[in-house]
Protein backbone atom coordinates (compact mmCIF):
# COMPACT_ATOMS: atom_id res chain seq x y z
CA UNK A 1 0.00 0.00 0.00
CA UNK A 2 1.32 3.56 -1.00
CA UNK A 3 -0.67 6.15 1.39
CA UNK A 4 -1.69 8.66 -1.65
CA UNK A 5 -4.23 11.75 -0.42
CA UNK A 6 -6.61 12.82 -2.55
CA UNK A 7 -8.80 15.32 -2.17
CA UNK A 8 -12.32 16.55 -4.50
CA UNK A 9 -14.06 19.74 -4.72
CA UNK A 10 -17.43 19.79 -6.31
CA UNK A 11 -21.22 21.50 -6.11
CA UNK A 12 -23.99 19.65 -5.97
CA UNK A 13 -27.15 21.03 -7.00
CA UNK A 14 -30.51 20.12 -4.82
CA UNK A 15 -32.65 19.80 -7.85
CA UNK A 16 -36.55 19.48 -7.29
CA UNK A 17 -35.26 19.17 -3.65
CA UNK A 18 -34.34 22.83 -3.39
CA UNK A 19 -37.02 23.82 -1.36
CA UNK A 20 -36.35 20.85 1.51
CA UNK A 21 -32.79 22.03 1.26
CA UNK A 22 -33.18 25.92 1.98
CA UNK A 23 -35.41 24.41 5.22
CA UNK A 24 -32.59 22.11 6.20
CA UNK A 25 -30.28 25.16 6.19
CA UNK A 26 -32.52 27.45 8.02
CA UNK A 27 -33.13 24.26 10.62
CA UNK A 28 -37.11 24.16 9.15
CA UNK A 29 -38.71 20.82 8.02
CA UNK A 30 -40.81 20.83 4.92
CA UNK A 31 -42.56 17.76 4.26
CA UNK A 32 -43.52 16.49 0.70
CA UNK A 33 -47.52 15.80 0.45
CA UNK A 34 -48.27 13.11 -2.74
CA UNK A 35 -51.06 14.48 -4.27
CA UNK A 36 -52.50 11.18 -5.34
CA UNK A 37 -52.98 9.51 -1.62
CA UNK A 38 -51.82 12.13 0.89
CA UNK A 39 -48.83 9.99 2.15
CA UNK A 40 -46.60 13.10 3.93
CA UNK A 41 -42.70 11.83 3.31
CA UNK A 42 -39.95 13.50 5.22
CA UNK A 43 -37.53 12.83 3.43
CA UNK A 44 -39.61 14.04 0.43
CA UNK A 45 -39.97 11.01 -1.70
CA UNK A 46 -39.68 12.19 -5.48
CA UNK A 47 -42.45 9.57 -6.45
CA UNK A 48 -44.80 8.36 -3.48
CA UNK A 49 -45.22 4.64 -2.69
CA UNK A 50 -48.48 4.73 -4.81
CA UNK A 51 -46.71 5.61 -7.82
CA UNK A 52 -47.82 9.71 -7.86
CA UNK A 53 -44.95 11.61 -8.64
CA UNK A 54 -47.09 15.21 -8.15
CA UNK A 55 -47.00 16.87 -4.56
CA UNK A 56 -46.86 19.68 -2.45
CA UNK A 57 -44.50 21.15 -0.20
CA UNK A 58 -45.63 20.85 3.61
CA UNK A 59 -44.36 22.64 6.26
CA UNK A 60 -43.65 20.71 9.61
CA UNK A 61 -43.70 21.67 13.27
CA UNK A 62 -40.17 20.29 13.32
CA UNK A 63 -40.79 17.87 16.16
CA UNK A 64 -39.96 14.07 16.57
CA UNK A 65 -39.97 11.17 18.07
CA UNK A 66 -37.40 8.85 18.50
CA UNK A 67 -37.90 5.22 17.45
CA UNK A 68 -34.17 3.96 17.31
CA UNK A 69 -31.29 4.90 18.44
CA UNK A 70 -27.61 4.26 18.17
CA UNK A 71 -24.32 5.59 19.55
CA UNK A 72 -20.73 5.57 17.23
CA UNK A 73 -17.70 6.71 16.69
CA UNK A 74 -19.15 9.26 14.55
CA UNK A 75 -21.54 10.11 17.21
CA UNK A 76 -25.48 9.67 18.03
CA UNK A 77 -27.91 9.20 15.26
CA UNK A 78 -31.46 7.86 16.04
CA UNK A 79 -34.38 6.47 13.29
CA UNK A 80 -37.34 9.54 14.25
CA UNK A 81 -40.66 9.90 12.74
CA UNK A 82 -41.43 13.63 12.59
CA UNK A 83 -44.69 15.26 13.84
CA UNK A 84 -47.11 15.37 10.56
CA UNK A 85 -45.27 12.93 8.41
CA UNK A 86 -45.99 9.51 7.74
CA UNK A 87 -42.65 8.33 7.20
CA UNK A 88 -39.14 7.88 9.31
CA UNK A 89 -35.74 8.94 8.86
CA UNK A 90 -32.51 9.16 10.28
CA UNK A 91 -30.98 12.21 12.04
CA UNK A 92 -27.84 13.08 13.72
CA UNK A 93 -28.66 13.68 17.43
CA UNK A 94 -27.10 16.79 18.94
CA UNK A 95 -26.23 16.92 23.19
CA UNK A 96 -29.15 15.05 23.45
CA UNK A 97 -29.42 12.94 26.40
CA UNK A 98 -30.02 9.19 26.52
CA UNK A 99 -33.81 9.60 28.50
CA UNK A 100 -35.65 11.73 26.22
CA UNK A 101 -37.42 10.59 23.27
CA UNK A 102 -38.23 14.00 22.04
CA UNK A 103 -36.61 16.42 19.80
CA UNK A 104 -36.76 19.39 17.67
CA UNK A 105 -35.25 19.81 14.44
CA UNK A 106 -31.63 22.32 14.68
CA UNK A 107 -29.62 23.90 11.49
CA UNK A 108 -26.16 21.87 11.18
CA UNK A 109 -23.30 23.33 12.72
CA UNK A 110 -20.96 23.02 9.76
CA UNK A 111 -23.51 24.67 7.76
CA UNK A 112 -24.29 21.79 5.58
CA UNK A 113 -27.59 20.43 4.68
CA UNK A 114 -28.29 18.09 7.15
CA UNK A 115 -31.04 16.42 9.50
CA UNK A 116 -29.95 17.40 12.65
CA UNK A 117 -31.95 17.01 16.19
CA UNK A 118 -31.84 18.63 19.37
CA UNK A 119 -33.63 17.72 22.55
CA UNK A 120 -37.54 18.76 22.75
CA UNK A 121 -37.23 21.46 25.92
CA UNK A 122 -40.24 23.83 27.08
CA UNK A 123 -37.83 26.80 25.78
CA UNK A 124 -37.72 25.13 22.05
CA UNK A 125 -41.47 23.75 21.82
CA UNK A 126 -42.53 25.41 18.62
ZN1 LIG B 1 -49.13 8.70 -2.79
Amino acid sequence: MIPHRLQLDYNLAPGWLQPWVEALEAGSALARTCAACGKVSFVPLRTCTCGCAEGTWTPLPGTATLERRTEGADGSFALVTFDGADTSTVVRLESFPEEMNRGTIAAAKDGLPALVLRPLTQENTP
